[in-house]
C-alpha cells in the first residue's frame, strides 16, 4: 500500500518582532503533553515578548491520535528524509529546516525520577549555554544515542515529570519562562545553573522477566551491586561501577543508560 508522503502537519507560532534566534519545541513525542500545556499557559498570559521566538508543535499528528509516534520514534528519526514513507522521518527533515541555527529548547515528559533534568549532545559553547539557560541542576550528555534531534540541530532537551502530573506542567512552565528570560525574550531576573553533568557511555540490557529496579537515577552503583530483582527469584548484578540515568523509562530492550559523572564540566566541554 502506498502511503501519502509529504503532508507533515507542524504548527509554528511566532511571537515578538524580527527573526527568531530562539525556538521552543514540544510534543516531539505526541503523548508528552506537559510542554504543550506550559506553552499554552504562557501564551494565554499574553506576556510582552521583547525578542522574537518561535514555538514548534512538532508531532501534531501523533498528539491528535494520542500516540507517542505514528510510524517511527521521531527522536530516533533524525536527520530525517523528505521522501521517507515514515511520517516521523519526514517530520524530522522539516524540523531540521525549521530549527536551523536557532537556540532550541525541546520539552519532553518522563516517568523516571527524579526530574526535571536536561539532555544534550554537543560539546560546544552554545549548547552548554543552553543547558545553563534551563537553570536545572542535572544534565545528561547523551551523544551515545543516535537519531536524536539534538544530535542534528543542537539544542537541549528537558525532561519533566512525573508524566501526566500537574508537577510536570508546572516544572515545564518554570523552565520555559527562565529559558526565555535568560535569552532576553521575556523580562525577568536572569538565573543560570552550573549543573552536574552525567555522560552516557553504555546501556543496561533488560532481562526478559519483569525486573523490579533496585537502583536510583544519578546515584552511583558499585560493581556487584543488585540492579534489579527478577520475577522468578534471582537478581541482576552490576558488572561495573556506573551512575544510572533514565532507569525506569519504558524502553523495549534496555533498563536504562550507564553514565559517568564528570567532575569538571569545562574540562570536557571545551577540550
Ligand atoms: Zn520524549
Amino acid at each position: 500500500m502506498e502511503r501519502s508522503r509529504g503532508g507533515v502537519r507542524m504548527k509554528v507560532t511566532k511571537k515578538g518582532k524580527g527573526d527568531p534566534e530562539i525556538a521552543v519545541v514540544y510534543c516531539t513525542h505526541g503523548d508528552e503533553t506537559a510542554g504543550k500545556k506550559a506553552v499554552e499557559d504562557l501564551l494565554n498570559s499574553s506576556p510582552d515578548f521583547k525578542k522574537a521566538v518561535k514555538f514548534v508543535f512538532a508531532n501534531q499528528k501523533a498528539y491528535k491520535e494520542g500516540k507517542r509516534f505514528i510510524d517511527t520514534d521521531l527522536n530516533r528519526s533524525f536527520p530525517g528524509e523528505v521522501e521517507s514513507p515514515s511520517y516521523e522521518e519526514r517530520t524530522a527533515a522539516k524540523l531540521v529546516e525549521e530549527l536551523k541555527d536557532l537556540k532550541v529548547l525541546d520539552i519532553h515528559e518522563t516517568e523516571v525520577s527524579p526530574s526535571p533534568f536536561a539532555l544534550f549532545t554537543w560539546f560546544d559553547e552554545k549548547t552548554v549555554e543552553t543547558v545553563r539557560d534551563t537553570n536545572l541542576d542535572r544534565a545528561v550528555e547523551i551523544s551515545y544515542t543516535p537519531g536524536c534531534g539534538i544530535n542534528i540541530y543542537g539544542g537541549v532537551e528537558v525532561e519533566v515529570g512525573p508524566k501526566g502530573s500537574e508537577k510536570a506542567v508546572e516544572d515545564a512552565l518554570i523552565i520555559l519562562k527562565q529559558f526565555l528570560v535568560n535569552n532576553g525574550v521575556l523580562e525577568g531576573e536572569v538565573q543560570r545553573s552550573e549543573p552536574e553533568i552525567y555522560s552516557v557511555y553504555s546501556t543496561q540490557n533488560r532481562p526478559t522477566e519483569n525486573p523490579e529496579l533496585k537502583v536510583e537515577n544519578f546515584e552511583t552503583v558499585e560493581e556487584g551491586e543488585c540492579i534489579a530483582e527478577l520475577e522468578v527469584g534471582g537478581a541482576l548484578f552490576s558488572e561495573e561501577r556506573f551512575v544510572p540515568v533514565l532507569f525506569g523509562q519504558s524502553y523495549p530492550d534496555i533498563l536504562g543508560f550507564k553514565s559517568v559523572r564528570l567532575e569538571k564540566v569545562e574540562e570536557r566541554i571545551y577540550q
